[in-house]
């Protein structure tokens, strides 16, 4: 059977299924971006509070603002917005969802009024979003708004014809405003240290040059909580969708799969209200920046090392790599010597025990979460996760050799785009370009890349190691061979 409301009732019982009346959910939440990420996190917390306490103001409109998002949202709409989530656990067991938390959904490219209007709605009370780290659109060594941006320049002279997500944002809160509505909670999910505090300096930049009495409107009235998120969301598989209709007799175009470990930890200050989402288990506390710091710098930053390491070896899958004793000890040593010795410390959490659970959970061999997924947008990445380790480290006189095995590595993935032994690899990233060209001057000249590393190369201590590390992977002496040096 296909996947809609209508069959809803006939689909098979053992997929736990949206028990509320979705019909009567109203749209208190909209979201920009409906990814794996927000399909697997966001909407799940937003189904269990609708089942778990009956309450009807906080269901999702999803917003999609590029040529990417046509599929999701032609697949969303034959699907009335319902979706699966197959939640894999480590022992091999599948616990499939629907989820009907999203009941209304707009493509920008196609409408983009549509989109301005069900953002300046009364309804919508948060806007949130998961545009990935590039999204944002700063330039990631000054930390400044890019006005250099071509489309960011279009709207700049077309307010009326928004295209970014800074130009939607702009002409629906103008909308409100006009209208004496209040302004809607900010609320950005993706990974990036100060996601809220980013997201309001990008959106008063913006505003500043577009209208500075709107800019001075929304420093007043939006609030911008800073929130850390969590939950492995691999890329859906063919296998995945062919699961559900050999198990369950069920075709969902596009299911989505993760772990079963979630967390969100929010900062609880709202423009507009919000939903009582801890009672199904979010943190909301004063400061949440404690916890993003640890979750980047070891979560994240830690499928980084095994990422790159991992692609230039040749293995496929976070999990293959965690499985090779050698690729484990580094990864522990890297946590252990050089990301917890610059971390603050962090109410409520023993960091020991955090950092075995993230061991466990990137053994999960039922997620298969592929190295090709970790490494795109590195250079987004790297510069959050892994790069400011590094400058710590030096500032403190601290491990660096890690960290930086891990550059020279990512130097040679960059330039080869190969593993060791010249099996072609899948690079994403918008600065794929920009990237190789560098490395390929020299792996100097890789470090020297203002806007990704900064001042680092000016290190002496660094640049020295990093040159050495680089030649020997360049002679092809095996990545294993320089990890087996350091541990
Ligand atoms: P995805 O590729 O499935 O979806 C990305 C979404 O972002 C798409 O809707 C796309 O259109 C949108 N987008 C990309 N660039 C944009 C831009 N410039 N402006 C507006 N929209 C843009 O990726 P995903 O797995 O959903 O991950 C999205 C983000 O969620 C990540 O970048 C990360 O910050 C956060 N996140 C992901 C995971 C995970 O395990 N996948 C875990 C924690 C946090």
């Amino acid at each position: 059977q296909h996947l809609n409301q209508q069959n809803l009732a006939s689909i098979d019982n053992q997929i736990s299924k949206p028990s509320f009346n979705r019909s009567m959910l109203k749209t208190g939440m909209v979201h920009i971006g409906v990814g794996g990420f927000h399909r697997a996190h966001q909407a799940y917390y937003l189904q269990e509070l609708a089942t778990k306490t009956n309450q009807y103001d906080w269901g999702l409109c999803g917003i999609g603002l590029r040529e990417e998002d046509r599929n999701i949202s032609t697949i969303l709409k034959k699907q009335d917005q319902l979706y699966s989530l197959l939640i894999k656990h480590p022992n091999g067991t599948i616990e499939p969802h629907i989820i009907g938390a999203i009941v209304d959904y707009k493509f920008a490219i196609e409408d983009p009024q549509s989109v301005i209007d069900k953002l300046a709605h009364e309804d919508t009370k948060i806007v949130s979003l998961t545009i990935t780290e590039g999204g944002y659109n700063f330039n990631p060594s000054t930390g400044e708004f890019d006005f250099e941006n071509s489309i960011i320049q279009e709207e700049l002279k077309h307010p009326k014809n928004p295209k970014s997500v800074y130009g939607f944002l702009a002409a629906a809160l103008q909308k409100r405003r006009d209208n004496k509505l209040p302004a809607f909670t900010i609320l950005s999910c993706d990974n990036i240290e100060h996601n809220g505090d980013v997201t309001k300096k990008m959106l008063l930049a913006f505003t500043q040059k577009l209208n500075p009495e709107l800019a001075d409107w929304i420093e007043k009235e939006v609030r911008f909580p800073n929130s850390m998120v969590d939950r492995i969301t691999p890329v859906t598989t063919a296998e995945d969708i062919s699961f559900l209709a050999k198990n369950h007799d069920l075709i969902d175009d596009w299911p989505v799969t993760c772990e079963p470990f979630i967390q969100w930890v929010i900062e609880d200050k709202f423009s507009n209200g919000r939903p009582a989402l801890e009672q199904v288990g979010v943190q909301f506390v004063p400061d949440v920046k404690p916890y993003e710091k640890m979750k980047l710098r070891l979560l994240n930053a830690g499928h980084s090392v095994l990422g790159i390491l991992g692609a230039i070896h040749g293995y496929q899958t976070i999990n293959e790599c965690i499985d090779d004793p050698l690729f484990n000890t580094f990864l522990k040593q890297f946590m252990d010597k050089e990301a917890t010795p610059v971390l603050d410390a962090v109410k409520g959490i023993d960091l020991d025990t955090y950092k075995q659970s993230l061991l466990d959970r990137f053994a999960n061999p039922n997620i298969k979460d592929s190295v090709s997924r970790i490494c795109s947008e590195s250079a987004a990445k790297l510069p959050k996760f892994l790069i400011p380790t590094i400058k710590e480290n030096l500032d403190n006189d601290g491990n660096i050799a890690l960290s930086t095995l891990v550059i020279a590595a990512w130097c040679f993935y960059s330039d080869k785009q190969t593993d060791l032994n010249n099996k072609p690899l899948e690079v994403i990233d918008s600065q794929k370009v920009v990237l190789q060209n560098s490395a390929q001057i020299a792996p100097l000249s890789f470090i020297q890349q203002k806007a990704i590393f900064g001042d680092l190369s000016k290190s002496e201590r660094f640049t020295s190691l990093y040159e050495v590390m680089a030649k020997e992977l360049y002679n092809n002496r095996g990545v294993k061979k320089q990890m087996q040096k350091l541990v």
